[in-house]
């Protein structure tokens, strides 16, 4: 809890809260983290009500409850780890080697950026606007301009998600249909497995269509996950034809009332256009009997694979109706910044982001946790 208003004060106050971060650090080389927490909300039965109006003044309006979000905030930090680690010793470095705030300097931060897979365009727009603050400023302590570099890296994000919804669209009535799209071997079937499991277990009926029918064993993948979160599954043959399956899967969640129906799609055919007309006709099939469906068109994306990642992204968008991403394998990369550059370069709402392997670890997407994740270790490091 106490680490997104760390984050926060240390550039939205500086003169205010400066002291109690201070004290705070001080006591972390004392006791672990999470004393440090219990200790700071005995001592200031406030500290949730002030976390509550930084998130109101960030515009948020569903503040999750403190346990909940506590145990997701520990998985961010878990899953972020190898980002916020290369990240942070690398802005480490650069501060304990800083000398002057000279254009190498600049140079270096833009290097610092791009090597976390924020993205080149992204990485010089905030170095560019980080050169603007300092003069401003007139900036000369590390402290102040490693402040001024968080402060834009979260303006940035934030001017460019505004407006945008990170949740689900799930129908409150009826049912919700959600098209999982992407290329072989990002996370598609496994994600479908997690989030199975969760809506089940907030008591939703939630079916399963195996239209991968493409690839070997795509279809049995599926069936283990059905199996694991207790859902049903509709199933055709191999190399069958997807659209087929996915008009029973349509027959069977509407005769049963079910409340979601997860698609699962082929991530390749003999070549693009195939894929992109099959999923066309799947599509196509869905609207026969809902017509405003699919209701979400969630594209699959490994963060591991960085930049790829980004012209995935790109060709999708152009022929697909793609209307959020699920961003898999955080964990496994130290390049987590690449959802700074999908959100400032393609304007597609993360929606979830996976964070391990565990069926657990499928997360909504939440930007204020991402961002504590990413730069915590900033801020204690100093
Ligand atoms: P698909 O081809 O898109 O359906 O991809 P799969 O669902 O088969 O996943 C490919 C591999 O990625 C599997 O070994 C998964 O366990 C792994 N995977 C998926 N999501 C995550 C994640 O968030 N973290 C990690 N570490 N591995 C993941
Ligand atoms: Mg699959």
């Amino acid at each position: 809890m106490g680490l997104f208003d760390k984050v926060k004060a240390a550039f939205t106050k500086p003169a205010d809260y400066q002291a109690p971060i201070d004290e705070i650090e001080e006591r972390n080389t004392h006791v672990g983290l999470e004393e440090t927490e219990t200790i700071l909300e005995e001592e200031n039965p406030l500290v949730e009500e002030n976390v509550r109006e930084v998130f109101a003044d960030l515009g948020e309006t569903n503040v999750p409850d403190t346990d909940e979000e506590e145990t997701s905030q520990e998985k961010y930090t878990k899953g972020l780890e190898k980002t916020r680690k290369t990240f942070s010793q690398r802005f480490n470095e650069l501060m304990a080697n800083f000398r002057s705030v000279d254009e190498d300097f600049f140079e270096e931060v833009e290097e610092a950026l791009i090597g976390a897979d924020v993205g080149f365009e992204t990485s010089m727009k905030i170095a560019e606007e980080l050169r603007q603050e300092v003069k401003l400023q007139n900036a000369k302590k590390p402290s102040e301009v490693k402040n001024i570099i968080i402060e834009k890296v979260i303006n940035l994000y934030e001017i460019a998600g505004e407006n945008e919804n990170n949740e689900i669209n799930l129908q409150e009535n009826g049912l919700s249909v959600v098209l999982f799209v992407g290329v072989n071997g990002v996370g598609k079937t496994t994600s479908i497995g997690k989030l199975a499991k969760q809506y089940r277990e907030e008591g939703k009926k939630v079916i399963l269509a195996a239209a991968d029918t493409f690839r070997a064993g795509a279809i049995n993948q599926l069936a283990v996950w059905a199996d694991r979160a207790g859902v049903e599954i509709v199933r055709g043959k191999e190399g069958g034809d997807p659209a087929a399956v996915v008009f029973d899967a349509m027959e069977k969640a509407q005769a049963q009332n079910a409340d979601i129906l997860l698609v699962d799609t082929a991530g390749r055919l003999q070549n693009k256009v195939n894929l992109m007309n099959e999923l066309d006709k799947i599509k196509r099939i869905i609207q026969k009997s809902a017509p405003d469906a699919p209701h979400e068109v969630l594209l699959v994306l490994d963060a591991t694979t960085g930049q790829n990642a980004m012209t995935q992204a790109k060709e999708f968008k152009q022929t697909t109706d793609v209307t959020g991403l699920v961003l898999t394998k955080l964990d496994g990369t130290a390049k987590g910044g690449i959802v700074i550059a999908i959100r400032n370069e393609l304007h597609l709402p993360v929606k979830l982001v996976g964070l391990g392997e565990g069926i657990d670890d499928l997360q909504k997407f939440d930007a204020e946790e991402f961002v504590v994740g990413l730069f915590s270790g900033l801020l204690e490091e100093e």
